[in-house]
């Protein structure tokens, strides 16, 4: 049996194609789906510069779907969330049940084959149950909102602080959105993009292009890019708390003196646990989070390869890929 993926083939090509169907190993169970979100990651893979992933990878790691036939205590038909990480299970942070820093952790659609597929194979305990009533379209988005989550908590942010948040990606504007939903006074969001800084504006934020001159309380850098890091030590206030939820690449500059010098904690946030991604698979099932502004376009698996275009051209924020529906 053959299905249809999107796959990245190597260097700058990502075609659609038909795959072997995935066969679930013991303990793991397949998975029809939905839908399948596509971020930054997916774009570094589709240019050759993911570390880890070989070509011909099914990529798609933000999968929302329905359990394919009766296995491993799941119903058929379930609704579920993927849980997309891989940890190895036997590394110190995995043993002091820190999977989510596992020192070789593997993630679905990065390492192994992903969710842009009309079906995708998960190991049993990375599913989580959604109920009957829920959106699998808005499912879809309960992984970047987990890095939001985990942002936001790992923060510590307290009622009425002034949250600075550099980036409106996905990411940054979800973390803005829980930054307001946790109380914050203000939610100042810094961007250049256009089609981003649009949609801060339609979520109500505060936009500005650059975050120079302002004061945080609480500054969160989603871009992950050196100009972020090289200014963000000022527009921290004295004693505040800087959250690293971008991923850089290679080390960049930090003025170090200034955070010595008005103590400043910086904080790094990575992925997100097993409780982050549940309770933001239940803040979309209960509507307490709405993430339908953020699904900017939905397109079926055969036009998933122009979506990367399109994302990479920065005409969209967050791209659905149609799976087995
Ligand atoms: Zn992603
Ligand atoms: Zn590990």
């Amino acid at each position: 049996m053959t299905m249809q993926a999107l796959v990245w083939t190597g260097n700058h090509n990502v075609t659609v194609r038909d795959q072997p169907q995935p066969i679930p190993a013991d303990g793991w169970v397949l998975v029809d789906v939905a839908y399948c979100g596509l971020c930054g990651t997916d774009l570094h893979i589709c240019a050759g510069e993911h570390p880890r992933s070989k070509p011909g990878l099914v990529i798609g790691h933000e999968i929302s779907g329905t359990v394919h036939a009766d296995r491993a205590g799941f119903a058929a038909g379930t609704k579920v969330v993927v849980d997309p990480l891989l940890p190895c299970g036997a590394c110190p942070p995995c043993r002091n049940r820190r999977p989510h820093t596992c020192a070789s952790l593997r993630l679905i659609g990065i390492d192994v084959p992903g969710g842009a597929a009309r079906q995708v194979a998960v190991p049993a305990d990375r599913l989580i149950p959604a109920p009957d009533t829920a959106d699998l379209r808005q499912l879809a988005f309960a992984e970047p909102l987990a890095v939001a989550v985990r942002a936001v908590r790992r923060s510590g942010l307290r009622l009425g602080e002034q949250v600075v948040v550099a980036g409106a990606g996905p990411v940054g504007l979800a973390v803005a959105t829980c930054a307001r939903l946790a109380g914050a006074a203000t939610v100042v969001v810094a961007e250049p993009l256009p089609v981003r800084r649009k949609l801060a504006a339609n979520l109500g934020f505060e936009i500005v292009e650059t975050f120079a001159g302002l004061s945080a309380d609480v500054f969160f850098d989603a871009a992950g890019h050196p100009s972020v890091a090289a200014g963000m030590t000022a527009v921290a206030a004295p004693t505040s708390r800087i959250i690293l939820v971008g991923v850089y690449g290679m080390p960049t500059t930090v003025d170090l003196q200034a955070a010595t010098f008005k103590e400043l904690t910086i904080i790094g946030s990575r992925v997100y646990s097993r409780d982050d991604i549940r309770t933001a698979t239940e803040m979309i099932a209960t509507g307490r989070f709405d993430a339908e502004p953020f699904l900017t376009r939905t397109v079926p698996l055969d036009g998933a390869a122009s979506a990367i275009d399109e994302l990479r051209a920065g005409r969209e924020v967050k791209v659905l890929v149609e799976g087995a529906a």
